[in-house]
């Protein structure tokens, strides 16, 4: 039996495998053409359960794409192809596997949710096959499921980043579309609901500030991929070099604002009682520290290559436990 943990982020899907392998690749798929030219091949082309072949992650580009649009993680259809890509990536079900799956969705409406991923996924056989003619199948036996943050909380401990003591430690996962906030009672290790909410901002508000500069600047729309690319560094475009840190700081400056703000009227004098304030979700590596000034002084700071990778390694240590 292996456990593989999954993070379908709105913007992201991470997955963690046997002996904490990464994988990490867009959530986004569109339908392909199964016939193999014999150019190249390099780009995996699969099917799930004998259905339409398609591509996933930078691969799938094109007005075709698609990509899980719900809160509903793991049950929305659309999520469905970029699990079957998560588990062809490990490339552990060569044999017909069991695996442990280890997830997570959002607090307000998990208990719903676990529900509809239960009836659909455990006890299930997922055959994926490729054009080139390979098969893998896994065969989800137990499904472990917790709230986005919890994840994080349980890496947290398991790392020794936090310990039980008085006051609240407040989880910040800045992700693509949505800044997800769940605030912990440290004595008992338990969520407090009414301090933990979700704020509409992200990363992809950067990216399409920066789009839009790009596009006036140009007069060409970016690909996506492009723009987030453009937030650290510049990048060419059409003969010119657009993007970059004087073009990104601004926007950023921008959303680490938004969440300050958001924080601050959702928590009022909450705020105080904060002694453990961390940042997490791949934003954070962006304006993560900018954050300080909710808590100062009592920042966790997460190694940045766990960063985008803190919810989905609890989920799976939630699993092994
Ligand atoms: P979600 O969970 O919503 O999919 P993530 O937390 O995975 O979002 O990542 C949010 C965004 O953070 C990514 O879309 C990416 O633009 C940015 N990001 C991730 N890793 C890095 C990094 N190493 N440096 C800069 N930005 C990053
Ligand atoms: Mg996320």
């Amino acid at each position: 039996m292996i456990t593989i943990g999954l993070d379908l982020g709105y913007g992201d899907t991470k997955v963690i495998s046997e002996n904490e392998q990464r994988y990490i690749f867009p959530s986004r798929w569109a339908k392909a053409e199964s016939r193999n030219w014999g150019i190249g091949g390099n780009i995996p082309v699969i099917s799930v359960d004998d259905g339409d072949s398609f591509v996933f992650g930078k691969d799938a580009i094109g007005s075709g794409v698609r990509q899980p649009q719900e809160d509903s993680r793991l049950s929305d259809p659309n999520s469905y192809p970029l699990l079957a890509a998560a588990l062809w990536v490990t490339n552990l079900g060569k044999e017909n596997t069991e695996v442990t799956l280890a997830s997570g969705t959002q607090l307000g409406s998990f208990e719903k949710e676990v529900e509809k991923a239960r009836n659909l996924l455990e006890g299930k056989t997922i055959k994926i096959k490729s054009s080139a003619g390979e098969e893998q199948k896994f065969t989800i036996s137990k499904l472990v499921m917790r709230p986005q943050g919890v994840g994080a909380a349980i890496y947290l401990l398991n790392r020794g980043l936090i310990r039980k003591q008085y006051g609240n430690a407040v989880i910040i996962d800045i992700g693509f579309r949505t800044t997800d906030v769940l605030t912990i009672n440290m004595e008992n290790m338990e969520p407090i609901v009414e301090l933990s909410f979700t704020i509409q901002a992200g990363v992809g508000d950067v990216v399409s500030g920066i789009s839009k500069v790009i596009a006036k600047e140009t007069g060409f729309i970016v690909p996506a991929d492009v723009a987030r690319d453009a937030i650290s560094s510049k990048v060419v475009y059409s003969q010119k070099e657009v993007g970059g840190p004087i073009v990104s700081q601004p926007l950023l400056d921008a959303l680490a604002q938004k969440v300050i703000d958001d924080m601050r009227e959702n928590m009022r004098e909450d705020l105080d009682r904060i002694t453990a304030l961390i940042p997490v979700g791949g934003g954070s590596i962006l304006v993560g520290q900018k954050l300080d000034e909710l808590a100062p002084g009592h920042m966790v700071k997460v190694p940045v290559e766990d960063m985008q990778f803190t919810n989905v390694l609890g989920y799976r240590i939630a699993a092994s436990q």
